[in-house]
């Protein structure tokens, strides 16, 4: 009706679902958001800032053992495990606590419970305090409820000996020798930080490379550094099993070798939480429990989107975020004229090993398995003075170019920072422009980021 709100119903407050809230409040939505959990989602709390923290430690623990070869005393270093704990839970409540200050600020109603659809325009909110269910009309609906590890039936995960990723930030103790399952973006993760605290670690890979589907030549650099810091890998094997017996956990892969360690971490890929959600009561379909979408996010259902992992596209937080606001624009009409679509082969993307690896749009590889023609160059940080000061000269820049028109098209950073220097590579490839334009920048002296514009010539 004309001079009403438009009432948008989100149900999950992560950065897809807080994303979504935030924007459409700010173009007049009436917006209500139901949480069951803790606002900022897995994200902010159970995922990506609690292991992006510990990393961190880790990495100021690695700097710290180097502190010789920067010209310092040699220092000891120990992890104070409590104290870790005490600052992962304060970045924790403060994140929490400025998503809920800014959903606030822009007058959105926040529900703290478990929401449901139960008709294509209706949810039902279940309050975590007990009292009645909330029935809710919308006009537009954001599904935004995540995903969480999977767990195969021959895991006994017991949050104790067995961990997945959420037991992990920290798990009840360091330990001794962890056994990492899956070497995916998640896993390495996990064996870097861990190494990094003193860990012993064998990691069990699947394929014959670490990071299946990545640049191979990337993938090498991080099994060589693994290798160097003395973590043991099962290249080819996969795990079938895993035994407790005391301190001793085994875990038995199909090729008959047995990795046997005092902890064990799954890190073998995750599910959607979309099982009790209501889909097929509203009429959205989905497939092996992702909601399917168009390339507006918009599910079977003309006026029922669905944000971040759930939608089964790129699970990163950075993509969820952005599709919460693209939702909120389109919802709110403001796609009516040209726009850009969100372009997932364009998204950047870090692995934060040290190594740091990142990369950004077309892969050398895929480019050779299309026959698509291209110009690559690659240039070491050993060529850096940045890298020299920093002593750490590890890695490379790559670049993935146009030989016809010289537009940028992909990059693979490897080294110090690559998280960081990635974002130019990422400009470049959305703005599309060129390795002149790269070469022709005036970049910082001394700067990692010079490294791109030699590798752009
Ligand atoms: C170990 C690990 C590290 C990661 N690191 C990174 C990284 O460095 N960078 C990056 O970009 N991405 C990273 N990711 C991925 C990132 O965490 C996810 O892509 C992101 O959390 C997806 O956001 P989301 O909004 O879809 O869901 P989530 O963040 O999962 O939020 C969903 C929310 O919905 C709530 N919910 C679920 N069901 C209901 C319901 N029925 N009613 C109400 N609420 C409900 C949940 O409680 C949760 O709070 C990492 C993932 C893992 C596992």
């Amino acid at each position: 009706m004309p001079g009403e709100k438009k009432r948008f119903v989100i149900i999950g407050g992560g950065p897809g679902g807080t994303s979504c809230a935030t924007h459409a409040a700010r173009l007049g939505a009436d917006v209500t958001l139901i949480e069951k959990d803790l606002i900022g989602g897995a994200a902010h709390l159970l995922d990506c800032i609690p292991s992006k923290a510990m990393i961190a430690t880790g990495g100021a623990m690695s700097m710290m053992k180097g502190a010789e070869a920067m010209g310092l005393a040699k220092v000891d270093v120990q992890l104070d495990f409590d104290a870790l704990r005490d600052r992962i839970v304060s970045i924790e409540d403060q994140l929490e606590e400025s998503v809920t200050s800014l959903l606030a600020s822009q007058s959105v109603r926040l529900i703290e419970g478990t929401g449901r659809l139960t008709g294509s325009h209706t949810v039902v909110a279940e309050p975590n305090d007990g009292s009645d269910p909330i029935e809710l009309e919308a006009d537009v609906i954001v599904l935004s409820t995540g995903s969480r590890p999977r767990i195969p039936d021959w895991a006994p995960i017991d949050g104790e000996r067995v961990l997945t990723t959420r037991h992990a930030y920290p798990p009840p103790e360091l330990p001794e020798h962890l056994v990492v399952i899956g070497s995916g973006v998640t896993g390495v993760e996990f064996v870097h930080m861990f190494n990094s605290f003193g860990s012993e670690v064998t990691l069990i890979v699947s394929r014959q490379q670490v990071l299946p589907g990545k640049d191979p030549e990337v993938a090498a650099a991080l099994e060589q550094s693994f290798l160097d810091r003395g973590v043991r890998l099962f290249m080819g094997a996969r795990a079938e099993s895993i035994d407790v017996e005391g301190s001793q956990v085994t875990v038995r892969c199909d090729d008959g070798r047995s990795a046997v360690g005092s902890h064990a971490l799954l890190a073998i890929g995750s599910i959607p939480n979309s099982e009790a959600l209501g889909l097929d009561e509203a009429g959205v379909e989905h497939e092996w429990g992702y909601v399917k979408v168009d390339h507006n996010n918009l599910s079977s259902q003309p006026h029922i989107y669905a944000a971040g992992d759930l939608s089964g596209k790129l699970p990163l937080s950075s993509v969820a975020t952005t599709q919460g606001r693209k939702i909120a624009q389109h919802a709110m009409g403001l796609h009516a004229g040209p726009h850009r679509h969100l372009d997932y082969d364009k998204a950047a993307s870090a692995i934060f090993t040290d190594p740091e690896i990142a990369d950004v749009g077309l892969a050398e590889a895929d480019a050779f398995s299309e026959g698509r023609k291209i110009r690559v160059t690659k240039v070491p940080f050993s060529v850096s003075a940045k890298a020299l000061i920093n002593n750490d000269s590890r890695g490379f820049v790559k670049i993935v170019s146009d030989p016809a028109t010289g537009v940028v098209l992909g990059g693979s950073i490897v080294g110090r920072h690559a998280a960081e220097l990635i974002s130019v590579l990422a400009l470049a490839v959305t703005a599309g422009l060129t390795v002149t334009d790269l070469v022709e920048s005036l970049f910082v002296h001394p700067a990692l980021a010079e490294v791109l514009g030699e590798a752009a010539e």
